[in-house]
């Protein structure tokens, strides 16, 4: 744990979207892992890196993130998307990084 990162508020699924902050955090965050072809095969090609094995980023954020960041965000794959994203809970110590670099 980042001796930095401040301690876990009560987060929730309904705090996601109104955050997004994840979704915008590194563009090497949200990489594909143990996805097989047919769960790709979900996603629009135009989201994915395939040069890199991630979703397609501009800068640092997820190009399949719609709205604005502490505000409204969606995730416009939200059925589709890659484990990581699945696995990054609200509250959880990546969520709480990438909230405190966004100032949530
Ligand atoms: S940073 Fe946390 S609260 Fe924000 S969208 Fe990601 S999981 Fe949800
Ligand atoms: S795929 Fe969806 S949940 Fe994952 S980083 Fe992109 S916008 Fe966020």
């Amino acid at each position: 744990m980042n001796s930095q990162t401040r301690s876990a508020p009560s987060l929730t699924a309904d705090d996601c979207q109104i955050c997004g902050a994840c979704c915008n955090y590194s563009c090497e965050w949200p990489r594909f892992s143990l996805e097989d072809p047919a769960t790709l095969a979900q996603i629009p090609a135009v989201y994915i890196d395939d040069e890199n094995g991630r979703m397609r980023c501009d800068g640092n954020r997820c190009t399949a993130l719609d709205g604005d960041i502490g505000v409204k965000t969606t995730c416009t794959i939200y059925e589709a998307r890659p484990y990581v994203c699945r696995d990054c809970l609200p509250g959880d110590e990546a969520c709480m990084i990438a909230r405190q670099h966004h100032g949530l």
